[in-house]
């Protein structure tokens, strides 16, 4: 029996990436900032029709670099329900993480309890759009503008989602996303930052190359680049990209046909104005117990969804104080997100399907 994992990495045909392999071999120029990792930006930038978008090493560096390029300092508000960077990026640089609660509708943070949870330490918000959900950035952008905060959205989920017309990472100061291998659009491992102001975005670009231009030392930074190989993936994918939300549209809807929605819902596309990329397939189940048992049926069948997101972040144990999140952390341990990838066969589709409603 074949494994089948929570998602499988898309590979583009080789001689695509070949091409590219050739230039590279060409050019002798690997990294720092050649003509591949130009291109992919130019492209990108295009595509999601934005000014300032910085390609970087990873998703996490992305984070960091966001919260050093806006000098945030003391306490950040943020998710407990997101993937362990997003807390993790906050505490790397030494700042304090205050967990406010999601909704159970979408799993965002719940913006109306964010002023509750504002002190005069607080400097920024950093949420995120957790499975590709639109955070609701209205009323975030309204409660920065009041307190005179930073807004920093972890779009990692995000690309290739358009909310109210234009691209997700439109939002916020800063928006970060991963081009890990396992998310919908991926450069092997990779990140961005797309911001809003030249100011901002030439900070960015210094950081990520070790805060110098040749003989200029002007800041800290760190090694945030990426390579020409990476960027030459991202070449690659960028063309199939459609193709990949459309191959992932049909097997979300097979599963959004076959399962038995009186015992689970969907906490994905709960917006309007949403143009989704089905970067996941969640299901939130009615109890712990449930979900350990449909894992249990699933590993028999060698098949492995994942707990995304478990454990809620505010309980790690890393953490200074155990702030409470009661929506996070039941949700947390009832939620699982089924395999989900283009290629994915039907019948196996249809299997996992069969083995859930088994379980009610
Ligand atoms: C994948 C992911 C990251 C980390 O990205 P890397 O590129 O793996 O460093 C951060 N936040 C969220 C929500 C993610 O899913």
């Amino acid at each position: 029996m074949e494994r089948i994992n929570v998602t499988k990495s898309f590979l583009p045909p080789k001689e695509e990436y070949q091409v590219y392999l050739s230039e590279i071999w060409e050019a002798s120029w690997l990294t720092n900032n050649g003509p591949l990792v130009v291109d992919l930006e130019g492209k990108i930038s295009k595509y999601l029709n934005t000014e300032y978008f910085s390609f970087l090493g990873n998703g996490t560096i992305a984070l960091q670099i966001a919260i050093k390029a806006l000098e945030l300092k003391g306490e950040i508000i943020t998710t407990p329900f997101s993937y362990c960077a997003t807390t993790t990026s906050i505490i790397w640089e030494n700042l304090q993480p205050v967990f406010v609660d999601i909704n159970a509708h979408d799993l965002n943070i719940n913006a109306d309890l964010i002023e509750a949870s504002i002190t005069k330490n607080t400097s920024a918000i950093l949420a995120t759009h957790v499975y590709g959900n639109p955070c609701d950035v209205e009323k975030i952008d309204k409660i920065a503008k009041k307190y005179n905060l930073k807004v920093i959205y972890d779009a990692a989920h995000a690309f290739g989602v358009k909310y109210m017309g234009k691209s997700l990472l439109e939002y916020g100061d800063i928006s970060t996303c991963s081009f890990h291998s396992t998310k919908v659009f991926h450069t092997v491992e990779g990140g961005s930052i797309v911001c809003h102001t030249k100011e901002i975005h030439e900070k960015v670009k210094l950081l990520r190359s070790f805060g110098h231009i040749l003989d200029n030392y002007y800041i800290a930074g760190i090694n945030g680049k990426n390579s020409e190989f990476h960027a030459a993936m991202g070449l690659c994918n960028l063309n199939h990209l459609s193709n990949i939300i459309s191959g992932r549209e049909r097997i979300f809807r097979i599963y959004d046909g076959l399962l038995n929605w009186k015992h689970l819902y969907k906490p994905t596309e709960k917006h309007q104005n949403l143009v989704y990329n089905f970067a996941y397939y969640p299901i939130v189940l009615e109890s712990s117990e449930i979900t350990s048992k449909i894992i249990e049926a699933l590993n028999k069948e060698n098949i492995y969804p994942r707990r995304y997101f478990y454990p809620s972040l505010n309980k790690l144990q890393y953490l200074a104080e155990y702030q409470s999140c009661p929506i996070s952390e039941d949700i947390s341990c009832r939620v699982l997100s089924l395999p989900l990838y283009p290629d994915l066969e039907h019948q196996i589709v249809e299997k996992i399907c069969k083995i859930i409603n088994s379980i009610f």
